[in-house]
Formats: structure tokens, C-alpha cells, sequence
């Protein structure tokens, strides 16, 4: 049986009492046939209106013609969308709304919109609809597993939320996987085929740009610490032995040996990068001597205040 051809019966969904056009959409469990008129779309949405050009180069018209309730119908088939969303964003283009959500959509639907919308760029169709509907999930568009807020907030012109959640991805994210389709977020996958380009290649140079940065110094001031052999001021000899003996052994245990060599990237998130450095040690505890400070807890806090952070 050729299943390319749809060999079950098909769902009609008759949404204009004046069709002239019958929207053909296949999914691979059922087929899908809309009822609509041409010219609310054209209106509508430009991409539907190239479409619907006979000169068309998308060839989504057929060249066969069908009757139905002694109207001709053209038939243009359209590939990939949502059925349901479909069905829901024709029904709002023919003012029968009664099907339509007004308080509160799912997250997943929410991104079907913005996904349909985007990709017939017709956006503006659910205006009176979409405010009370970002207004629910704005709030929560922080929390790992809603990061396609990025992607939803673009298409509704929503920019609440985006420069945080774009904040915290730098901090929270590994690095991208080598197919580039998703990237871990404190453990959790995070598909990146919705994500805007630009947004996601900002949020990924950020956070190899900082992690070279902090690998750096740590690289710098391992180098000059050990290499160095000089009393690093402090004239307690014990004192100096137990530093270097604790840095060289915390720096082991950190796991980051590789990395500090450059034999290994990161693929962590900036987070855990900084909670493993924070455990690397030099001083030995006993930081003041008779005659002030340990010149090594200098060192130290000159370290830490230099892998510190300006906020922008
Ligand atoms: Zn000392």
C-alpha cells in the first residue's frame, strides 16, 4: 500500500460558507482538507498570497479542480503544520472564534502560533487574542524547559523576559552539541531548532568568551606561581611549602588539570566551571602571621577579585 497517498478517508474541515479553495495538509496518521476562501488569505498573509499566485514558484497549487457544493475549488497543499493550530488560525481568519482560547493556552500550543504564524507571516491575525496568552507564560519564561520564549517573544514582538533569559543561558548552558540541535542547561536538553540564530550564537560566544577569560588568568597564575621560585613574600617557609602543596593538590582534585592545559574544553556551564575553581585553594589556613597577612592570601584575593565579574 502506498501510504504517500493518503489511502484513509480525510477529515474536512468546511470553515467558509463561500469556499473557493480547499487547503490540503497531510500528516502521516490522517489528511487534512480545509475549506476556505482564497481571498481572506491572500489578504492576510503574504507568503499564502505568493502561493496562491498561479505563477506561484512554491507550486503549492494543483492544477486539477474540484467541485463542491457547485463551487470550483483550487486545491493548495500546504506540508509540515499543525493541523489543530491550522485549523484554529483559519477558523480566526473566517471570524469563527468560538473554537479560539481567551484566557489560557498551553505553553507547547502557545509555540504552535508562533511556529504557524511565523512561518506564513501572519502574526498579526491573532492580536486580540496572544497579549492575554504571553501574560500567562511570560512570567515563568525563566525556567529551564521554556526557552523557546525566545523564539516566541520574537514573532509576538514580546520583549519581556528575553534579556534575562538570554542572561541566565550564558551562565547556565555546556556547550553546543557537535550536530548543533540542542545544548544541555543545568543537565536538561534544550532543542535548539526553534532559538534564533543570532540570539543563540550571542548567548554561546558569551559563554565561551567568559570561559576563556576566567581559563586564562587561572592559567596565567598557575604559571607564575609554581614556575616562579621566590618565597611569593611570605618569609614562613612552612608556610610556602603547605601553599604550594595545597594549590598543586586542589587544582588536581578540581578535575580541571586538562583544561588549565588547554588539553580539554569545557563543555560545562559557566556555574559549575566557577563552583570547581572556587574550591582551588593556596592558603593553608594559617593566613596571618605574627606580622600581618600572608603575602600568599594576597595573591589569593588579587586572583579571585581579578576572575570576578563586572555586571553589564
Ligand atoms: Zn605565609
Amino acid at each position: 500500500m502506498d501510504t504517500a497517498t493518503a489511502p484513509f478517508t480525510p477529515i474536512t474541515h468546511p470553515i467558509s460558507p463561500v469556499s473557493d479553495l480547499i487547503i490540503h495538509l497531510s500528516t502521516p496518521a490522517v489528511s487534512h482538507r480545509y475549506l476556505v476562501s482564497s481571498q481572506i488569505l491572500r489578504v492576510v498573509s503574504p507568503v499564502w498570497r505568493r502561493h496562491l499566485d498561479p505563477d506561484s514558484p512554491f507550486q503549492s497549487l494543483s492544477t486539477c479542480v474540484e467541485t463542491i457544493s457547485g463551487r470550483a475549488h483550487t486545491i493548495m497543499t500546504l506540508y509540515d503544520d499543525d493541523p489543530d493550530t491550522l485549523l484554529l488560525v483559519l477558523n480566526i481568519l473566517h471570524f469563527s472564534t468560538s473554537s479560539v482560547p481567551t484566557t489560557t493556552i498551553g505553553f507547547g500550543q502557545l509555540r504552535s502560533f508562533a511556529v504557524l504564524c511565523d512561518k506564513y507571516d501572519c502574526i498579526h491575525v491573532l492580536n486580540s487574542y496572544s497579549k492575554v496568552w504571553l501574560d500567562v507564560w511570560a512570567p515563568v519564561a525563566l525556567e529551564p524547559g521554556y526557552e523557546d520564549w525566545l523564539f516566541i517573544a520574537k514573532v509576538f514582538g514580546d520583549q519581556r523576559k528575553v534579556k534575562e533569559l538570554e542572561k541566565l543561558l550564558v551562565e547556565e548552558s555546556g556547550s553546543l552539541s557537535s550536530c548543533e540541535s540542542y545544548f544541555l542547561r543545568c543537565g536538561k536538553m534544550v532543542e535548539t531548532a526553534l532559538l534564533p540564530e543570532i540570539t543563540l550564537n550571542k548567548i554561546m560566544l558569551s559563554r565561551s568568551k567568559e570561559l576563556t577569560r576566567q581559563i586564562s588568568i587561572w592559567r596565567s597564575f598557575l604559571q607564575s606561581f609554581i614556575s616562579e621560585n621566590v618565597t611569593k613574600g611570605c618569609s614562613n617557609w612552612d608556610c610556602v611549602t603547605l601553599s604550594y602543596g595545597n594549590l598543586i593538590r586542589s587544582v588536581e582534585q578540581s578535575g580541571l588539570v586538562k583544561v588549565f592545559n588547554l588539553l580539554e574544553e569545557w563543555h560545562g556551564n559557566i556555574r559549575d566551571f566557577e563552583e570547581k575553581t572556587g574550591g582551588i585553594q593556596l592558603a593553608n589556613g594559617t593566613r596571618f602571621h605574627g606580622y600581618g597577612w600572608c603575602p600568599v592570601e594576597n595573591l589569593n584575593v588579587g586572583l579571585r577579585s581579578r576572575l570576578g565579574r563586572v555586571d553589564s
